[in-house]
């Protein structure tokens, strides 16, 4: 009895079957076991392939970035435990001290507090600048400027960056061009097919696609740079959970059917705010009166995405009457769930600047964010216009 009750840890044999799995397994096993020292090694000197400790790699990471490698046209990315893990590795794992970067300067915030908080305390240098302008971001480029970062839309105010000239900078200076492409997602937008030299993913957003799952993607065009980049993550311990990656290959399946639908719900939302009498702007791409409608036509090639933001008459107390009043609505900072999402920018994303920034950056008191979701148009149009039909009332 004593001995059959100390063999319950050893592990037994996996269950053969001549049948395979349909669905991705889970592997949650933290390390792999060798037949011998000559097999490890061998493993080890990438003679045969195997795994050996989950930091250094498992079997759904590798799964989720192949089908995202796909989506974005590379080979050799890597997934991280989160979007920022994924933009910190990139500037760990491939600059060195003393080295400038050139950002955008309306980039996803954590970014902007990493390069003007804890980079240059680690001792980089960095510049942020206006990316709709690439002048200004020319302007920017010193000597020892080694890449620019940028987001080809800004949150929330939706301006696009002048991308193809911010390429032709990168080329002619000789910089890694990095371009996070969370808002954008591949089926608007390959950096890769546009002179980008790495992309980076917050897969948390629209790629995982249902708020349950905290992960991050970062991919080289070169291959050197992808294993430079592998090294830092697993050094720095930004290595992802199997099962997170299991839910983010699970939702990635659904992606693409996500995306249009979100799409064409988010068209279509647009076109009915404008027609609100307590909408006073409504700010999407697809729009002719959107400053940069043009460049965006160009850019993403008739896909707007599924981001919609307008301006509500009035203040708080309006802001306030609108999101009760949209109950069934998740009023939450996030993005790219597969329902609708409600963000009110100046109390949450940009609640660190003074209204006076606010303001510079079209951002008032009464500005809303949504994430359109894929539910029903009518449903969704229906409880939007009655949340801003409360706003009106008080
Ligand atoms: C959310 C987001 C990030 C950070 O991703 P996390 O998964 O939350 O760490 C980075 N960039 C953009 C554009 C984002 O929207």
């Amino acid at each position: 009895m004593k001995d059959d009750h100390r063999s319950i840890v050893r592990r037994g044999r996996l269950p053969e079957s001549a049948s395979r799995p349909v669905v991705t397994p889970i592997w949650p096993s933290v390390v792999y076991s060798s037949r011998d020292a000559d097999e490890l090694s061998a493993q080890y000197d990438k003679r045969i392939d195997g795994y050996t400790y989950a930091r250094e790699g498992h079997p759904n990471a590798t799964v989720l970035a192949e089908k995202i490698d796909w989506l974005e046209g590379t080979q050799g990315g890597n997934v991280t435990g989160s979007g920022m893990a994924a933009v910190a590795a990139v500037f760990v794992g491939l600059l060195e001290r003393g080295d400038h970067i050139v950002a955008g300067n309306q980039l996803y915030g954590r970014s902007l507090r990493l390069l003007t908080h804890d980079l240059p305390r680690l001792g980089f240098s960095t510049s942020l600048a206006d990316p709709t302008d690439a002048a200004a971001i020319a302007a920017a480029i010193r000597p020892e400027t080694r890449m620019v970062l940028v987001e080809v839309v800004s949150n929330p105010t939706l301006r696009f960056a002048d991308m193809d000239a911010i390429a032709r900078l990168a080329r002619q200076n000789g910089l890694m061009l990095v371009v996070d492409n969370t808002f954008t997602t591949p089926r608007a937008y390959r950096p890769f097919d546009h002179g980008a030299d790495l992309v980076v993913h917050s897969i948390t957003k629209m790629l995982a696609g249902h708020s349950d799952v905290t992960l991050g993607y970062v991919a080289a065009r070169k291959a050197e740079l992808n294993a430079a980049l592998h090294e830092a993550v697993v050094t720095w311990g930004f290595t992802p959970s199997p099962f997170d990656c299991w839910l983010a290959e699970r939702g990635l399946n659904t992606f693409e059917l996500r995306f249009e639908r979100a799409q064409e719900n988010a068209r279509l939302l647009a076109e009915r705010l404008a027609s609100l009498r307590g909408v006073e702007a409504v700010i999407y791409p697809g729009r002719e009166d959107h400053p940069d409608h043009a460049r965006a036509k160009k850019l993403l090639d008739g896909n707007y995405a599924n981001m919609v933001s307008f301006r509500l008459h009035g203040g708080r107390a309006q802001v306030n009457a609108f999101t009760r009043g949209a109950a069934n609505i998740p009023f939450a900072p996030t993005l790219g769930d597969i329902g609708t999402t409600i963000s009110h920018p100046a109390t949450s994303s940009h609640r660190g600047l003074s209204a006076e920034e606010r303001a510079r950056l079209g951002i008032t008191e009464g500005f809303i964010r949504l994430s359109v979701g894929v539910e029903d148009i009518e449903l969704l149009t229906r409880e939007l216009e009655a949340a801003i039909d409360a706003s009106l009332s008080v």
